[in-house]
């Protein structure tokens, strides 16, 4: 739950309190059609504060979900690079790649070894 939602959150509720608070004043006047509407609004007030919360948890689980899915698929990218240079027998230069692995920098450490 970050800032906003928890702020949200508590609004909710306040707002809940305060109409709570509303529809007892009403009832004690025998204004009951207010005390009535009043009780409502509470009653959808506080619904929505269980909503924004339950929505928040879920918010959070879908973000951790998708944090551990770019993990494995960046671990497996990186798995499949490594592969690739098994599979080319670790490049070491630019020249090296531009030649199609026939050649070497002047400045390689690997010149004059054949692979
Ligand atoms: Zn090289």
């Amino acid at each position: 739950m970050n800032h906003n939602d928890r702020a949200l959150h508590w609004l909710y509720l306040l707002g809940g309190a305060l109409t709570a608070l509303c529809a007892t004043t009403s009832a004690r006047h025998g204004a009951y059609w207010y005390a009535a509407g009043l009780a409502a609004v509470t009653f959808l007030l506080v619904i929505a504060a269980i909503r924004e919360y339950v929505d928040a948890d879920e918010r959070r689980a879908a973000a951790v979900r998708a944090e551990r899915a770019v993990r494995v698929r960046a671990l497996s990218d990186e798995r499949q690079l490594r592969q690739i240079a098994d599979s080319l027998g670790h490049s070491c230069c630019e020249r090296w790649w531009t030649s199609c692995g026939a050649e070497h920098a002047s400045t390689c450490r690997n010149q004059g070894v054949q692979r």
